[in-house]
């Protein structure tokens, strides 16, 4: 049986991280990797999340099972910090998921459970999306999100297109810092598509995988927390791999938003009955490290000030990237107003594998670059190096 198997290509990012591993010369460079890197190229443990293990460390008393929905204090602080104290006083109810790939996964479940239902995405967008989605069998629309040439979203083919949505289809959406284009949408952006959601009947699924990267920790929510005080019902996927840096803990939450919190419930059960028969509950440690860290104001303020480290990091690494990179090509000033960790740069990819052999600079064959990957004071030779690779 196993022999008869259809081969699997493996994921290209990992593989471009074998290929990064073995290359030998000293000044090759890693933008390919979708992790946060400081400015010595390291991801480290947060200090808040040191902290908050240790204090899990000394006050643990059981790691008995916590059931299919998680942890409750986990759930009620990553609410309150993800969503603040607005959001009209709509019903929430939430469930643990193993990172924000669970959340998007049993979400996904859900939605394929209307066979009528398609789901509406963004192009480009995370490679996971579409692949997450067809595997439960949901039909997948897209819809043209971003021009790499012009460095711009195209917001009005993107409302243009959702306009033509059937009620009940679903619409991903990311909460910010876009991956792979780093692409903004403004205030007036986000009322337009939370407009077009509550007149069509849609449902909104947010991904929210970077908050706190980009604008702010409250800036960056600012948009969805708009479509979700004017829809009907929206539901959000978050993350917390990236805002605390606890990639491998699988930490995440699935957030279900309407207007009766025993539907709620309800759907909130159907997710935990997906969790049951898949991986049966979360893996505890990460959550258990966000919800000490959240509840103490100690601590919080410390993870607060790391984030904003982080961010300064990112800001700063754009603003110089933005003025290397706009010499080449004067779109690629846009970078200084994207945000988050990513950018699309317009290269082709036979020139991305000639610019990987002959400079030893690692990206996707999509151009996707993490700015984080760039030290602030190489970020003009790196510039120098791709310039004249773009198409
Ligand atoms: N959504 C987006 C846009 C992402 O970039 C990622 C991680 N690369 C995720 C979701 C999933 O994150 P996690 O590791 O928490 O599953």
């Amino acid at each position: 049986f196993f022999d008869s198997l259809t081969e699997q290509k493996p994921d290209p990012l990992l593989e471009l991280i074998a290929k990064f591993a073995a290359d030998p010369r000293p000044g090759k460079i890693d933008l390919g990797v979708g992790v946060y890197r400081d400015e010595t190229g390291r991801t480290p443990v947060m200090k808040a999340v040191k902290a908050a293990e240790h204090h899990l460390w000394e006050t643990q008393q059981s790691k008995s099972y916590i059931g299919p929905e998680g942890d409750p204090v986990f759930l009620r602080t990553l609410a309150s910090e993800v969503f603040g104290e607005r959001r009209g006083g709509k019903p929430v109810a939430g469930i643990q998921t193993p990172g924000g790939t669970g959340a998007l996964r049993l979400a996904a479940e859900l939605l394929a459970l209307d066979k009528r239902r398609k789901i509406w995405i963004g192009t480009p967008t995370w490679v996971n999306h579409q692949a997450i989605f067809a595997s439960v069998g949901l039909q997948i629309a897209t819809y043209r999100f971003f021009d790499i040439e012009k460095q711009t979203v195209l917001v009005d083919e993107m409302l243009t297109t959702l306009r033509n949505a059937a009620p009940g289809d679903a619409v991903l959406l990311q909460t910010s810092c876009h991956n792979p284009t780093g692409a903004a949408l403004s205030q007036q952006n986000w009322r337009d598509i939370a407009d077009i959601i509550a007149a069509k009947g849609l449902i909104p699924l947010f991904d929210n995988a970077y908050q706190g990267l980009g604008r702010g920790r409250v800036e960056d929510a600012a948009g969805m927390i708009d479509v979700i005080e004017t829809v009907a019902e929206a539901m959000v996927a978050v993350s917390c791999s990236k805002s605390f840096s606890l990639y491998r803990e699988r930490t995440g939450a699935a957030y279900l938003f309407g207007d009766r919190q025993a539907s709620l419930n309800k759907a909130i059960g159907n997710l935990a009955s997906y969790a049951r028969t898949s991986y049966s509950m979360p893996p505890a440690h990460g959550a258990a490290i966000v919800a000490a860290t959240l509840e103490d104001p100690s601590l919080h303020r410390t993870w607060v000030d790391e984030l904003s480290e982080m961010r300064t990091r990112i800001v700063e690494i754009r603003l110089a990237a933005a003025e290397a990179f706009g010499q080449f090509r004067p779109e690629l000033a846009n970078i200084g107003s994207q945000e988050g960790m990513f950018s699309l740069l317009p290269i082709s990819p036979e020139n991305v594998r000639q610019l990987r052999s002959e400079h030893g600079i690692y990206m996707p064959d999509s151009g996707r670059i993490n700015v984080a990957g760039m030290r602030v004071r190489d970020i003009a030779s790196v510039a120098e190096r791709i310039g004249p690779y773009l198409t």
